[in-house]
């Protein structure tokens, strides 16, 4: 298969703009025309709200999708640049190239989203795919399987249904570029063969991404949206609030004003409703309940495994010994811990390694600056 597909990026059709284009129109149109089975899948996966998936799988494809239409003619151009005097009279550009056959392994968390979205950046970069979708969101993968390749140049894009054998097996190839969403431990074992190619890879990796709140911050604005970002999909987002730093002098309020938001947007059965995300499968939703041990419940905290339920829950009593600081959460366990001086939370912020997100609730500039400046991370809202 991967024969094939370097054979077709080599007779050259996926370089010209015409293909390029045809295919962003091809994964447009599969999202609309397709949306109610889209909807149905993932809710066949996580049975979550289609509102939710519409608004973070659907749509962030669109507006991906018609960025890069947006954009393809002016990235394909080659870009003229300054030339050295060394180099007179010559011209200089630099142009951007298809790599060739493209290897994209997505998570589970995003089911949609996260296998196309990089496939959107591949095609319009003019490349061959081969796909490998989660075998833990296993309606979505099926869908991608049986629908897409209809809407695409079917010779130059394949999916790969299965899980670690499979994918180990396409490890085994060589690929132009690997793109990884995932845990560190596997992105190691992809980074690994990878590099027995030397194909360059991109890792998106997850993480354990703080939540500052200051005391000089609207306290129910803060709630309202650490709750609202923390129990989307139950947790299980990558750039999730993973735990909560608060300075001490407002942790009553802010954790009372967390269970408010938590009854405002979820209810006292929030883990019945269906207008919240499950856990993934059993062997997550049991993992999520041992580390809710030994620390203090706050609010929430059912749990029914057989339905892999978890309602959203804040947690108190937590130290940087606890188990649910030992590793990223990734569902519905929300952790806060009070701190006494700025110091001291940069330094706690920085035990849980480099993450992909930081969220400071401050409307105090040099404090702002001052976190910035003392934790590295991927973004800072
Ligand atoms: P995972 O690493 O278990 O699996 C990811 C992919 O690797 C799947 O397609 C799976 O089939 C494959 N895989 C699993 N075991 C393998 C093995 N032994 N050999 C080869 N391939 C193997 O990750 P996951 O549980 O699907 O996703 C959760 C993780 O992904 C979290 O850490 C989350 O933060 C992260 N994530 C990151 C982003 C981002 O954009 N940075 C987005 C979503 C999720």
């Amino acid at each position: 298969m991967v024969q094939g597909l370097r054979q077709v990026f080599s007779e050259g059709r996926t370089r010209e703009y015409s293909w390029r284009a045809r295919q962003l129109e091809g994964l447009k149109r599969f999202l609309v025309e397709r949306e109610a089975e889209i909807l149905e899948a993932v809710a066949g996966d996580f049975s979550k709200p289609s509102e939710e998936t519409w608004f973070t799988e659907v749509h962030y494809l669109l507006s991906e999708i018609d960025l890069q239409r947006r954009m393809l003619k002016s990235w394909m151009k080659p870009h003229r640049v300054h030339t050295p005097l060394r180099y007179q009279p010559g011209r200089s550009y630099y142009v951007c190239e298809p790599k060739g056959v493209v290897l994209v392994i997505s998570a589970w968390n995003y089911p949609l989203q996260l296998a196309l979205a990089p496939v959107a950046a591949a095609l319009a970069a003019g490349n061959c795919i081969v796909l490998k979708p989660s075998e833990l969101a296993p309606v979505t993968a099926a869908l991608l399987s049986r629908r897409l390749p209809h809407y695409l140049d079917a010779d130059a894009f394949k999916v790969v249904q299965g899980g670690p054998e499979e994918t180990g097996a396409l490890l085994a190839e060589r690929f132009d570029h690997i793109f990884f969403t995932g845990s560190a431990r596997v992105g190691r074992i992809v980074a690994t063969a990878a590099a027995g190619f030397l194909t360059p890879c991109t890792l998106e990796l997850g993480g354990k991404s703080p939540c500052i709140v200051d005391r000089d911050t609207t306290i129910d604005v803060a709630a309202r949206r650490i709750v609202w970002a923390k129990f989307l999909n139950a947790g299980q987002t990558c750039i999730s609030p993973d735990y909560v730093l608060v300075d001490r002098r407002v942790e009553r309020q802010l954790l009372e004003a967390l269970c408010r938001a938590r009854e405002n947007m979820y209810g006292h059965c929030s883990g019945q409703r269906p207008s919240y995300a499950k856990v993934i499968n059993e062997h997550h939703t049991r993992r999520l309940h041992s580390l809710m041990n030994g620390v203090r419940v706050v609010c929430g905290g059912r749990v029914d495994i057989s339905r892999c339920m978890i309602e959203p829950t804040i947690l108190a009593g937590v130290d940087f010994s606890s188990p649910v600081m030992q590793e990223e959460i990734f569902g519905p366990l929300l952790p806060v811990i009070a701190y006494d001086t700025a110091d001291e939370a940069a330094e706690l912020a920085a035990r849980t390694g480099t993450p992909l997100a930081l969220y400071i609730f401050s409307r105090n500039r040099k404090l702002q600056r001052f976190f910035t400046g003392r934790i590295r991370s991927g973004s800072v809202c």
